[in-house]
């Protein structure tokens, strides 16, 4: 069975036409991957082999920057791109929302809608027979009709745009362990 995260990460990277992704940077025991487009910043992360076993899948593609080749010019260029990036993120006005008010179909970039009052739904949707996600407001998977199941695991997260912080939960938690 395909690892979910990891589908659901590329899911997210395609939705958001992201194409490079930052490999390699290490927090404690977990090693990062990261996406950026203008609007978002979304990240899966694992460690040891089920990192490497990430790495390859997602090289087919993505064109990976390698962290540790780059703490030269490169990493600094990289850097200051992201840097960019993330400014345009605090002038952009119209984000990309993948959440919605079910009863007032309008975006919504918060825990309540604006208009009514109501609490978001913020899990992601799955087609297990697509492995294809969507976002936490469609009901109908694209290619096939069947309806969606509603993830138990991963949900889209709002934070403040100042936080950049938006894209899949991450569980502390061994991807090689999360096949079903
Ligand atoms: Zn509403
Ligand atoms: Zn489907």
């Amino acid at each position: 069975m395909v690892q979910e995260r990891l589908i659901y990460f590329k899911t997210l990277c395609k939705i958001l036409q992201i194409s490079e992704l930052l490999c390699g940077r290490v927090d404690g025991e977990e090693k990062y991957i990261e996406g950026f487009s203008s609007s978002h910043f979304i990240l899966i992360y694992a460690q040891g082999k089920a990192f490497e076993s990430i790495v390859k899948d997602l090289k087919a593609d993505f064109k990976l920057i390698n962290v540790d080749d780059c703490y030269t010019q490169s990493e600094i260029d990289i850097l200051d791109s992201i840097d960019r990036k993330l400014a345009m993120i605090l002038k952009n006005s119209q984000r990309i929302n993948l959440t919605e008010c079910k009863d007032c179909k309008v975006p919504a970039v918060g825990a309540f809608c604006h208009l009514c009052g109501k609490q978001i739904e913020t899990k992601l949707k799955i087609c297990y027979d697509c492995n294809q996600v969507y976002a936490p407001s469609y009901v109908y998977c694209q290619n096939c009709g069947k309806e969606l199941s509603i993830s138990t695991k991963f949900y889209y997260d709002y934070e403040d745009p100042e936080d950049f912080l938006y894209g899949v939960d991450l569980e502390k938690t061994d991807i090689a362990d999360e096949k079903d």
